[in-house]
């Protein structure tokens, strides 16, 4: 439900509906605007609930949100939430490029990825340091070191960082050293792992579930804005379907709808979206023509030796080409690719 608050509302008339909240066992989210101000309520809401509410000297109305998912529709929030990773907007009306190796495997690695990245133009980071992977005995990351060759990377190109959180556990070490903290797609309903996550501080990018549909996706979405962390970002990166050629199949239709339903900004993985290098570009453009905010590829200086995702990586030099077409292709949507450069100062 959506509490509206009078025009020229006073403080207290405000936190009075906040308090009442509180009392009834629902937490209120607010979004305080220029012209309008509303409060999201989310919890069990009873029958009499609006009548209540409605009868505050602040309140001027309540409206249901008749989605399911409450905090990340466009019920809630009619204009685009735009997530600031250290200094990169994502969610406006441009576009970005997150890139790097699948796994931080060693200095000489990250830093190559990271500097030919850079150069080609991306504007964040990526790369595991502790790796979900399908077989306990395959390399599973770096773990603390990994992170330390991440924050060296960024330290030298100015890329911000985003690397993945598997486990409560090592939510605080990851939190110090990454600018985003991301939700893979096997932790993707991880129920209390998305809301320790949520109370990190820091900017969630939450991949979609291996067979989550849009629904428990933006469900998965609302574990983390209810801790009052308002920036996630959702990455399409494919479902599992009867198709075997390619690793996943990468959901151009969800890209779309959730820009729709929702006002978190989305983003397209054609890596694990596809499983296939020679896929990523074609897909990761057709990603940008759908409205994807942005990318999030992986990248590998000699993907025949990489110890992870090594089929999907993309050489330096095929980065550069799918970073050329896709700035043409962003240019074409009217969102062309961000550059702290040419920014206006918000
Ligand atoms: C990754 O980004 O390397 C990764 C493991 O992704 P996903 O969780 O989408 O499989
Ligand atoms: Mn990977």
């Amino acid at each position: 439900m959506m509490v509206i608050i009078k025009k020229g509302y006073s403080q207290d008339e405000f936190q009075a509906v906040m308090k009442r909240l509180e009392e009834v066992g629902l937490s209120g989210h607010p979004i305080i605007g220029q012209e309008k101000t509303v409060i999201g309520v989310v919890g069990q809401v009873y029958p009499e609930l609006a009548d209540d509410l409605e009868t505050m000297p602040g309140v001027d109305g309540t409206v249901p949100i008749s989605a399911s998912y409450k905090l990340s529709s466009r019920e809630f929030k009619a204009d685009d939430t735009i997530v600031n990773v250290r200094g990169v907007p994502i969610g406006d009306d441009n576009t970005v490029i997150i890139a790097g190796p699948c796994a931080v495997e060693s200095e000489d690695q990250v830093l190559a990825v990271a500097r030919a990245v850079k150069a080609a133009g991306a504007q964040l980071l990526r790369g595991g340091a502790f790796k979900p992977r399908t077989s306990p005995y395959s390399f599973r990351g770096l773990e603390k070191k990994g992170l330390e060759l991440l924050a060296a990377a960024r330290e030298e190109t100015g890329l911000p960082v985003v690397t993945e959180v598997m486990s409560v556990r090592d939510i605080d070490l990851i939190a110090e050293w990454a600018d985003m903290l991301q939700i893979g797609a096997r932790n993707a309903q991880n129920f209390i792992l998305l809301e320790e996550v949520g109370k990190a501080g820091k900017p969630v990018l939450l991949k979609r579930g291996l067979s989550s549909t849009i629904q428990e996706f933006l469900l998965a979405a609302e574990y983390v804005l209810k801790t009052g962390n308002r920036d996630v970002i959702m990455c399409e990166r494919g479902i599992r379907t009867f198709e075997t050629a390619t690793r996943n199949t990468l959901d151009v239709n969800a890209i779309a709808l959730i820009r729709e339903v929702s006002h978190l900004p989305v983003i397209a993985d054609p890596s694990h979206g596809t499983g296939k290098w020679a896929l990523v570009q074609p897909v990761g453009l057709a990603c940008i023509a759908a409205g994807a905010h942005g990318l999030i590829v992986e990248v590998h200086p000699n993907p025949d030796h990489a110890l992870s995702d090594g089929a999907q990586s993309l050489t330096p030099e095929k980065f550069a080409e799918l970073m050329a077409k896709a700035t043409e292709i962003a240019n074409v949507m009217g969102r062309p690719m961000y550059s702290a450069a040419t920014a206006v100062p918000a």
